[in-house]
């Protein structure tokens, strides 16, 4: 069914570092700006219109975006995440799907969804070789659910999406919830009841300071560690090792064997350290940090080829020095951010 090459290519010699020694190996690319939700903490209703996005053309073709996919794995990127905005209200996602599956070299493709579109779409998602998906899910309660997305979802379409990926044979289903303090906390432990034993990952992500329109106070955030008691007092767990180097949650299994869940600690302890990722906005600028001020726009080389685009970006990562989450401070955090929205998280 997918066409993936299963063992990543090594990556080219000239795999850029950059100045504080981290590889590239992650893209997170934008599909599309636009959103069918407002989520408070991301895009609330009030700052964001409701006609907001680019015009079609603004945004990058598939053409375009195949060869900035080629030109990113030239230079050691093998796992891609397509993201948004809401990604699935990209036209004809399936087809660009099945374009990048056919890149060698490309070891993983996963998609990060608010899941309300997802019924629809999860087959020809799978058949066109989507790997994974990630499906947003902050609240079980339908009325809060609802508060959640700025009065625009429905949570029994979420759940219909979960439904139709797992039919559509997705066996690597994870689902992020954000946590805040005051808002949605009194969630978490019937989403755990709710997904423990599903095969289903549920990982609880720190409620962060991203862009500049969500009034963000440290006051939100919920430290992983107490969501992690909570939940150990009820279900114990121990921890996993990660799979991975730079991998962002850390993982634990429930004692009793009913699967596993992890913890995304941005803001209480951040891997700056290990962040190997880029993002691309859905205009093609590149964004080397979740809290850069400024893209640089990478559309005028894509005419050029992928072997332009590969060396334009490994000279920009070679010069790379982000690691907001380290140094984040109250006075640092309302400074110009690039929005949520416009890179993907
Ligand atoms: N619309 C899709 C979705 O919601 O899954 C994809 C894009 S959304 C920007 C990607 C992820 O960013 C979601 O899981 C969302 O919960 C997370 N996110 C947005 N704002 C956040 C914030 N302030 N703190 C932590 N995570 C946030
Ligand atoms: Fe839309 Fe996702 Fe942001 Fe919510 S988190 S407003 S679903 S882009
Ligand atoms: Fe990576 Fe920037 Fe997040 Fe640090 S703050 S982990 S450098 S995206």
């Amino acid at each position: 069914m997918s066409a993936l090459h299963p063992t990543p290519v090594p990556p080219a010699a000239s795999s850029p570092r950059d100045m504080l020694g981290r590889p590239l190996h992650d893209l997170r690319l934008s599909v599309i700006e636009a959103c069918n939700f407002r989520c408070p903490y991301c895009m609330p209703a009030e700052r964001v219109p409701d006609d907001y996005g680019f015009d079609a053309a603004s945004r990058l073709s598939f053409g375009e975006i195949e060869t900035l996919v080629r030109g990113f794995v030239r230079i050691g990127v093998s796992k891609l995440r397509l993201t948004g905005g809401e990604p699935l209200l990209r036209k004809h996602l399936p087809q660009l799907v099945r374009r990048l599956t056919a890149i060698e070299g490309l070891a993983d493709i996963a998609l990060t969804t608010n899941g309300s579109l997802l019924a629809s779409q999860a087959q020809a998602l799978r058949e066109a070789g989507l790997g994974r998906i990630t499906i947003s899910l902050d609240a079980l309660d339908p009325v809060l659910f609802r508060a959640m997305t700025g009065g625009r979802g429905e949570i029994a379409d979420v759940l219909g999406g979960i439904e139709a990926a797992r039919r559509a044979g997705f066996d690597s289903i994870k689902l992020n919830c954000v946590v805040q303090r005051g808002v949605n906390e009194d969630q978490a432990l019937p989403l755990v009841e709710h997904f423990r034993g599903s095969g289903i990952v549920l990982r609880f992500i720190e409620y962060m300071d991203v862009g500049t329109c969500n009034g963000w106070r440290r006051e939100g955030v919920v430290p992983s560690a107490e969501l992690h008691a909570r939940i150990h007092a009820r279900w114990p767990l121990r921890s996993l090792q990660p799979q991975y180097r730079g991998e962002v949650a850390s993982r634990y299994a429930f004692v009793d064997g009913g699967g596993e869940i992890g913890f995304i600690s941005s803001v209480t302890a951040p891997f700056c350290g290990d962040c190997h990722r880029a993002r691309v906005s859905a205009d093609g600028a590149l964004y080397t940090c979740l809290f850069s001020g400024e893209g640089t726009p990478l559309r005028p080389l894509l005419a050029q080829g992928d072997a332009a685009v590969a060396d334009h970006v490994a000279a920009l990562w070679s010069a790379r020095v982000d690691r907001y989450s380290e140094l984040r401070t109250e006075a640092g955090s309302s400074r110009k951010k690039v929005e949520m929205f416009l890179v993907g998280g």
